[in-house]
């Protein structure tokens, strides 16, 4: 049967990410009393006024197909958001509504890539970045940091990553696995590349925006004028908003890009859900300090979980500076055995920990770094605590 699929479904993996926390809801459902630090899912409600948005939506009659591109007056919102936020102006014609950022990000990709079109990724990377590239034929271009630079790639090894069949530079920031914020300067020296270079285009992805820890709001890279027209702005409520479930996702680009993303989504889902859009309006009319209540839950989680850490002999890690995951070097227990097993590689240490500790997190290899394992924090103290204390006894033994 295997091969009556397409080569590029064949060439597809499950999402780790997706997969692991499948795993641990299944072990749940069987009783076990699991732990899940694997997915970036956080677990406030969304704020109430957006819950009795989508509730007079309903009582409002928002039932039906909405343009494909998303409501006029959400795309406003949109624009008037990424000027107060972000300091971007777009207009509403440079703005596309998806089904989750996921729905974005593959969109643009789709929009642009040819077979054999490369891609330049720094590592960790999501774990989609990677595949949703090779689904579309495209060549990933890793380009490898360390935790000395924060993992933060340099502004040369971008230079040196690029080459004439170069397409896309995907950045992410605040970063999904390290929680790494790009400063202003560091964007504007990688800007001054791209410019160079005004066929590549940037994907930013700013999904984490809001959780950040310092005072400073992470730069967005598409403020630097030179390169605006290269720049693809992605972010969505599933983060900031605790909304993952809504599934909105939506971008800030150039016209052409949006033209091309409209056409493939009229063909592909239309729209997206009418009530999440409604919902989304209130969302981000409102300015950031009405999340800021998670955002000081999310820090505190972090010096937390930072504190925990240092109780485990093995585990290196700096301090993340954005979103809501740590990620230890974890090589440490390569060649070990602990509880009868020996450990390899991440793969097979975030396994014992499910096994021995029932805490799920997620190798590294999902990442492009299997030293490394990602841990998330998008969980109550207690569950934090309790974790980190079942992962302590299990590999300082
Ligand atoms: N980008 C990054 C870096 C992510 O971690 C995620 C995971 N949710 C997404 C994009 C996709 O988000 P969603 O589809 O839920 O909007
Ligand atoms: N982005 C989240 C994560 O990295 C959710 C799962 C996914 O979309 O990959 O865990």
């Amino acid at each position: 049967m295997k091969n009556r699929l397409s080569h590029r479904l064949q060439n597809l993996s499950y999402s780790q990410t997706i997969s692991m926390s499948a795993k641990a809801r299944y072990l749940k459902s069987k009783g076990y009393d699991i732990i899940n630090l694997s997915l970036g899912e956080p677990d406030f409600l969304p704020p109430d006024f957006v819950l009795n948005a989508s509730k007079k939506a309903i009582d409002d009659g928002y039932h039906y197909y909405t343009p494909v591109s998303g409501y006029s007056d959400l795309k406003e919102v949109i624009c008037e958001k990424f000027y107060r936020d972000n300091n971007l102006r777009y207009n509403p014609s440079q703005i596309i509504v998806s089904t989750g950022a996921k729905q974005s990000i593959m969109n643009v990709l789709l929009s642009l890539l040819n077979k054999n079109d490369e891609v330049i990724i720094p590592s960790p990377y999501w774990v989609s970045y990677f595949q949703m590239v090779k689904f579309c034929e495209s060549i990933p271009v890793i380009i490898q940091t360390s935790m000395d630079h924060h993992f933060k790639i340099q502004p040369e090894q971008l230079e040196k990553s690029i080459t004439n069949k170069t397409k896309l530079f995907i950045l992410s920031t605040p970063c999904n696995p390290t929680g790494s914020v790009y400063s202003y300067q560091e964007l504007k020296e990688l800007s001054k590349i791209l410019q160079k270079y005004p066929n590549i285009m940037v994907l930013s992805d700013e999904i984490y925006e809001h959780i950040h820890y310092d005072k400073k709001h992470p730069t967005s890279i598409g403020i630097f004028s030179d390169i605006y027209p290269q720049v693809i702005t992605v972010n969505g409520l599933s983060k900031s908003f605790s909304m993952t479930g809504w599934r909105i996702g939506y971008i800030g680009a150039p016209e052409w890009i949006v033209n091309s993303c409209d056409k493939i989504q009229g063909q592909m889902t239309s729209c997206t859900n009418s009530i999440a859009q409604r919902a989304a309006v209130s969302a981000l009319k409102s300015c950031p300090s009405k999340i800021k209540y998670m955002i000081i839950e999310f820090k505190k989680r972090r010096n937390l979980v930072l504190d925990m850490m240092k109780e485990i002999h093995g585990f290196e890690f700096n301090k993340p500076k954005g979103a809501f995951y740590i990620f230890p070097n974890v090589s440490y227990f390569f060649g070990k055995t602990l509880h009868g097993k020996r450990i390899h590689n991440a793969d097979e240490l975030s396994e014992l920990l499910l096994d021995q500790s029932q805490v799920a997190t997620v190798s590294g290899s999902a990442f492009g770094n299997d030293n490394f394992l990602r841990i998330s924090y998008a969980s109550s103290e207690d569950k934090i605590i309790e974790a980190f204390t079942r992962i302590k006894s299990t590999l300082n033994i």
